[in-house]
């Protein structure tokens, strides 16, 4: 379906068993469990799919190894098995990925600390994992490491390309017969006298119109603005910043954990399509999420640091690099002094039918979905559908299908491979709505291309303006609004 055609589908429908807010991978989840539960269900997203936290996280499908010193047990063990399924289920979108973690001489305890918890690791996934790396292999893998060191432990997680992960969910709901627009902004959640749900109100930011739609039950997973529509949720933001190198210049054959040398902290740094992924920071935000949030100096600068320390043979600056994404996390605010200590695990609230979610992990999507849904079942009650769960559409065969379609848009425009007939139907079946949507999310020109794909533009052009409709004013607005966006994620450019 087009965007247009999912608006006509939401006019004509008029009610819904369940509305979500946000169209990140939380509210991607919730949706996809609710169109296998065979309940109308519809998601509204402001901005572009998967434009918030999950077009900007770590890439990471993992257990997380850190939670284990915090004591988080329950959070890690959910996660490493949601990483085994996701590896098995998504074979073209989620790829295994070997980490090392250098060990410096004279430090036993910490040394101890990482045994156990990979031990802990192998156990929640149920086959090892970890294994010791000699000095001398570490040192042929990393020829610019720093020396002195002890050799390394080396264990599995998986790595994907989150905003393709979010729209295929989408795109897997949607096949199950789910609604879901992109730049629709749900303005009011309506209640009646007893203050319970009855619909909600959302302004198409592309017509411009206001819509209303009837539903009891509204599911919020808006992220970091989740206290926008339900304050009574206890939030703190946390911005996160990436650096993404060229390979040429640091290459990695396989991960690194690393722990910052000056605070403890702990980073990483990994092959990510073609180039070196390195993060990340973890600070207290106060900007305005209405602004894409930008990496500012003393990240970039903290960032550096650590790389100095651990790899002083690659000699890389800021100079060399790529480009940076910045995103930003609500979690549950605990007070704690350390933003790092705050639990990564998710809230749940439930008030007169509308159910806030916030915090989690994209590796817990589902899990936390399948969570959400119980409390939506129980809302829903007696009108609750009672059909079979159906099944999803991988297992009629077609989620390959799906997962072929979003890479096309990495064959396509990532490679510079740009066949004009099929990319016109790429971007009207795949909700693109502006230019950034097709070079920072559908594909990942805008980050992993120093010119951010400028030099394409030319040939994009045709096609995407017969695509989509559009006319050489609307071209040259949206060749302007790629040129802003893509400041915030360039150093000294954006909004710090
Ligand atoms: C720096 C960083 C690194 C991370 N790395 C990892 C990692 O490696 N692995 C991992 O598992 N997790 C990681 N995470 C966590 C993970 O990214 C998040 O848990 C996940 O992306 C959150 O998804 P979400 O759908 O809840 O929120 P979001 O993706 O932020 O989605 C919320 C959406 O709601 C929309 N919205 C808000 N208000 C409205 C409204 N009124 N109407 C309509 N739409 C609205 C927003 O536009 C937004 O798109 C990381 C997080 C950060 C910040």
């Amino acid at each position: 379906m087009s965007r247009k055609e999912v608006l006509e589908a939401i006019e004509e429908q008029g009610s819904f068993d369940l509305v979500v807010i946000g169209g990140g991978i939380t509210g991607a989840g919730v949706l996809r469990r609710a169109a296998r539960e065979g309940l109308k269900a519809l998601l509204l997203e402001q901005m572009d799919f998967s434009w918030g936290t999950s077009s900007r996280s770590g890439k990471l499908v993992h257990g997380g190894l850190r939670y284990i010193k915090q004591g988080q047990l329950a959070l890690t063990y959910h996660a490493v098995r949601e990483r085994e399924r996701l590896l098995g289920a998504y074979r073209r979108l989620v790829f295994p990925l070997k980490f090392a973690i250098p060990l410096e001489k004279g430090k036993p305890f910490r040394r101890l600390l990482y045994r156990v918890g990979l031990t802990l690791y192998d156990l929640f996934a149920g086959r090892k994992y970890s294994s010791f790396q000699s000095v001398e292999e570490l040192h042929g893998e990393f020829p610019f490491i720093k020396r002195g060191l002890a050799g390394a432990y080396t264990f599995y997680d998986a790595e994907t390309d989150d905003a393709r992960l979010t729209f295929q969910v989408i795109l897997e709901a949607r096949a199950l017969g789910a609604l879901a627009l992109n730049y629709a902004r749900v303005v009011e959640i309506l209640r009646d006298g007893r203050g319970r749900v009855r619909g909600v109100v959302f302004k198409d930011l592309q017509g411009g119109k206001t819509h209303q739609v009837g539903t009891e039950v509204v599911v919020s997973a808006t992220g970091a603005w989740t206290d926008a529509l339900d304050p009574s949720v206890p939030m703190r933001r946390l911005k996160g910043s990436h650096l993404v190198l060229p390979a040429s210049r640091l290459a990695f054959p396989f991960a690194c954990a690393l722990i910052h040398h000056r605070d403890g902290r702990p980073l990483y740094a990994l092959p990510w399509e073609g180039a070196t992924l390195v993060g990340t920071t973890d600070i207290d935000f106060q900007g305005s999420l209405d602004r894409e949030p930008s990496i500012s100096p003393r990240e970039v600068e903290y960032l550096f640091e650590a790389l100095t320390h651990w790899f002083p043979g690659a000699e890389v600056g800021p100079e060399d690099v790529i480009s940076t994404f910045s995103g930003v996390r609500g979690v549950m605010d605990t007070g704690k002094k350390d933003p790092s200590r705050e639990t990564r695990d998710y809230i749940l609230k439930e008030r007169g039918g509308l159910v806030s979610v916030t915090g989690g992990k994209l590796t817990t999507f589902d899990y936390v979905a399948k969570r959400i849904m119980g409390k939506v079942s129980r809302l829903l009650g007696s009108r609750r559908v009672k059909e079979k769960a159906r099944p999803l559409p991988w297992e009629g065969g077609s989620r390959e299908d799906l997962e072929e379609f979003l890479c096309r848009f990495h064959t396509l425009v990532g490679e510079g491979n740009l066949e004009a007939a099929e990319l016109e139907m790429l971007v009207r079946l795949g909700s693109v709505v502006h230019l950034h949507d097709l070079l920072l999310r559908r594909s990942r020109v805008g980050l992993l291309r120093r010119d951010g794909g400028l030099p394409l533009l030319e040939a994009l052009k045709e096609p995407l303006k017969r695509g989509l409709g559009w006319d050489e004013k609307r071209w040259e607005e949206e060749v302007a609004l790629y040129r802003e966006t893509l400041k915030n994620y360039r150093i000294g450019e954006g909004n710090g």
